[in-house]
């Protein structure tokens, strides 16, 4: 008979922002006068840079002419896209990355999720506590998790970070296989200096873990000082893999690009994870398209570099009032200085959904409350900088009539 994959079951359903749904569509019936401001999801509001489009509409002509058509393209992505990565993300930093090192993938998303599959259904995975969800359910799915009950896994192994230790985890006392990093971090908005990655690498280098990096949020550093890989820490080429994207950087999360690096020098077992994952991809992915490979490509010509950097600046200007209007207030306010998320204390040891719902229903402002991301969320509230500048100035000066 057949089974299903019983580890799907075991997942506890996508309640954040189905609540959250819920929730506002139920406000907005019963107010339909009133307009809500929407500061919770972290999609971006923005166009594509010019130079982008452009390159899109160029790349679109190609796949009309017989000359120019492209069918298949390479697993690993494009060498022009490739190239561009390592020389303008890497080498710049003093990250010793090559283009053969690199996997262009359709968003960072799939590769955190899916880059399990190279690795044993036994091998105990790590996550800050506060997370991006994706991390949990994937290896949930791969039965990696164990159980769900009172809102943890029993064999994740959850790493607090709380305003303690300044949102950055401790080295566990278990050790785990895979370590899930994510900076800067989302939700809590807050990013990690190369003093704190170090101890991280060293660890994992001695202990034979593997840390998955993600750096969607790379481009939102503005600290000079700050890493924006994992590979400006000396070793990391030796345990780390890395996920990075368009999405936020460029305002690709509907035209869908990222990559993934996997150092060659990173082995375990004897075994080479680049090849392993090369493996997988050639099995289960057929690459990221043409059009949206030249789409990307144009991020690092002059004039694409300078339209993401002030697409960049636009969000980061978001999130100063955000940041700067909270703490006005006399909120407990992180990040937002080097990420696009602003993270702070609901006021009066209010709980998230407590506090969600007082926004909602007086401010009439959608935020994200931070218990949805794990237990040590739970207190705070996250809000994104992605919305229109104006809408966020009004969203900022309501929350602030309210507190
Ligand atoms: N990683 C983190 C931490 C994210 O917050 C997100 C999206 O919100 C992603 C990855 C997904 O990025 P992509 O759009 O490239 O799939």
């Amino acid at each position: 008979m057949l089974k299903l994959n019983e580890n799907y079951l075991k997942l506890p359903g996508s309640y954040l922002f189905a609540e959250i749904a819920r929730r506002t569509a139920a406000y907005s019936a019963a107010h339909p006068d009133k307009r809500l401001i929407r500061l919770g999801i972290g999609d971006v509001t923005q166009p594509l840079p010019a130079a982008c489009v452009e390159a899109l509409k160029r790349a679109a002509d190609e796949m009309g002419d017989k000359s120019t058509f492209m069918g298949y393209g390479p697993y690993e992505g494009y060498g022009f896209l490739r190239e561009a990565i390592a020389a303008h993300d890497y080498a710049p930093f003093g990250a010793k990355i090559t283009a053969d090192e690199i996997f262009v993938s359709d968003g960072a998303k799939s590769d955190c999720g899916n880059i399990g599959d190279i690795f044993s259904e036994d091998c105990v995975v790590a996550v800050c506590d506060p997370v991006y969800p994706v991390y949990i359910d994937a290896n949930a799915m791969s039965g990696r998790a164990g159980d769900y009950a009172h809102g943890k896994w029993s064999n994740i192994v959850y790493m607090p970070c709380t305003a303690d230790n300044g949102f950055f985890p401790a080295l566990p006392e278990r050790t785990p296989d895979l370590i899930y990093l994510c900076f800067p971090n989302n939700p809590t908005g807050m990013a990690a200096t190369a003093e704190q990655l170090r101890p991280w690498v060293d660890y994992a280098n001695e202990h034979g873990s593997v840390i998955l990096y993600d750096a969607a949020y790379r481009a939102y550093i503005s600290d000079p000082s700050l890493p924006r890989s994992i590979y400006e820490i000396p070793g990391a080429e030796e345990c780390a893999i890395e996920f990075c994207s368009f999405s936020k950087t460029a305002g690709f999360t509907g035209t869908r690009c990222g990559w993934t690096v996997i150092p060659r020098a990173l082995r375990r077992g004897g075994e080479s994870l680049y090849d392993m994952w090369m493996r997988r991809q050639s099995t289960k992915f057929n690459g990221t398209a043409y059009v949206i490979q030249r789409a990307a490509e144009a991020v690092y010509t002059p004039e694409g570099g300078e339209q993401v950097r002030a697409l960049v600046g636009y969000y980061m200007n978001n999130a100063r009032v955000i940041r700067e209007g909270l703490e006005r207030a006399g909120l407990e306010v992180y990040g937002g200085t080097d990420s696009p998320y602003i993270w702070f204390r609901a006021p009066d040891g209010q709980g998230s959904w407590e506090f969600f719902d007082r926004l909602l229903t007086e401010a009439n402002v959608v935020t994200t409350p931070g218990e949805g991301f794990g237990p040590s969320g739970e207190g705070f509230i996250r809000l994104t900088a992605f919305g229109d500048a104006d809408d966020t100035r009004e969203a900022v000066e309501r929350v602030r009539a309210v507190l």
